[in-house]
Formats: structure tokens, sequence, C-alpha cells
């Protein structure tokens, strides 16, 4: 009897679709990146936190973003103040 195994190729496309429809984490570069709208979303008094989960859910666990976004919000709202 002949079994036909997946071949390599579909095996690792699966992987890849099985990873891609994770949810999925952020690091320290992409959060740094997004870090400016998510500040200035929460600014702007909009619900930063559900518009952008990842970076919210990267700040709840990293406290260096975290020391960051603290920093940039008060950059930005002494910027606003001045105005
Ligand atoms: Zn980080």
């Amino acid at each position: 009897m002949k079994r036909t195994m997946p071949k390599p190729d579909t095996i690792r496309k699966m992987a890849q679709m099985i990873a891609a429809t994770r949810p999925v984490e952020i690091g320290c570069d992409e959060c740094f990146e997004k870090l400016d709208r998510f500040a200035e979303l929460h600014l702007a008094g909009k619900n930063a936190a559900e518009a952008m989960p990842l970076v919210q859910d990267h700040l709840d666990r990293c406290g260096d973003c975290r020391e960051e976004f603290e920093a940039l919000l008060a950059a930005l709202k002494a910027e606003t103040e001045d105005a």
C-alpha cells in the first residue's frame, strides 16, 4: 500500500499559515515605530489600546518601552500646552 506523504514544501506552507493566524506579538523595534501614533491617539482622547492592541500589549509587558511611551507622552503634552 502506497502512502502519500505531504511534501516538505506543503508542511512548511501549513506551518506558515498557522503562524500567520496566531496572535502576533510585536518586538521593541516595531513598538517603537508605532509609539508616536499610539501616543497621539492617546492624547486625542481616543482609545489607543483598542486601536493598536499590539502596542498596548507590548507596553504592558515591556518596561523599557513603557518608559519610552511615558516620556513621549510627557513631551507631546508639553508641546500641546505651549501652543
Ligand atoms: Zn519593548
